[in-house]
């Protein structure tokens, strides 16, 4: 059975065929998944799924790459996470690939949500492109460590992997470790400790070789689990349990 820890199966490349991409996800064992919001309105029908299919679960955090996005206070992040359902603070974080300086807007936000989730009591899924410095530097300054953290859709090295691990943090692998250029993450897939890492779709986008340029789902996960099992010379079977161990550890589920 596999866990996709990150996925947005409620935005509308899935409104017409939700349903099926549901069942298949159960045919393909992938019995649990969290999906994320990135903005207010996305609470609701995030929620709603996680309300009334079981093995689905909930995570919220104002975008780090929109801007536009009015920023939220930590006490009314706090508030749109309390829901059981609700698992974690994110996606946050930065992104210096899509946003461009200044981006203290960026920085602050990431702040902010990171004590949030503290208050909260919740763990944090960090996005983080090109920005590994300021990333590692805003999560110890605001006690990440405490809370607890991953590094989604992981595309750093392993400089970038170890610090992180350092700090107590998880590494989650998408379809983009199983892309032929991907070197620099599959050497950290390799070498990652086995109670440190996930495995996700981050569906509609980057699905996995073989099935790359089509759209993502949940149950396209199995191919990330199948190409770490290479990677590691270990068995799918192995993958699947690990991740999911680890990623219900996390997410306290
Ligand atoms: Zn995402």
């Amino acid at each position: 059975m596999f866990f996709d820890t990150h996925c947005h199966i409620h935005m509308p490349q899935f409104a017409n065929d939700q349903a099926e991409v549901l069942e298949r996800m159960k045919s393909a064992q992938v019995t649990k998944a969290v999906v994320v919001a990135t903005e207010e309105a996305e609470i609701a029908p995030v929620l709603t799924l996680a309300r009334e299919n079981d093995g689905l679960y909930a995570a919220f955090a104002v975008s780090p790459q929109d801007e536009a996005l009015p920023d939220l206070t930590e006490e009314e992040i706090v508030l749109r996470v309390q829901d059981p359902k609700m698992v974690a603070v994110g996606e946050t974080g930065l992104d210096y690939h899509y946003c461009h300086e200044p981006l203290d807007w960026q920085r602050n936000r990431f702040a902010t949500h990171i004590r949030a989730a503290n208050l909260a009591n919740k763990p944090l899924i960090i996005h983080s492109r090109e920005a590994a410095c300021d990333t590692l530097d805003i999560l110890k300054a605001n006690g990440a460590q405490n809370c607890g953290f991953v590094l989604h859709c992981f595309c750093g090295d392993w400089d970038f992997a170890k610090k992180a691990l350092d700090l107590g943090g998880y590494l989650s692998f998408s379809g983009i470790v199983t892309f032929r250029s991907a070197l620099d993450i599959q050497e950290v897939a390799r070498k990652a400790p086995d109670d440190r890492i996930f495995i996700e779709t981050d569906s509609p986008y980057l699905a996995p070789v073989p099935l790359r340029g089509r759209r993502n789902e949940p149950s396209f996960v199995p191919h990330v689990a199948q190409f770490l099992a290479q990677l590691r010379g270990k068995n799918i079977e192995d993958i699947a349990a690990l991740t999911m161990q680890n990623a219900n550890r996390f997410f306290r589920i």
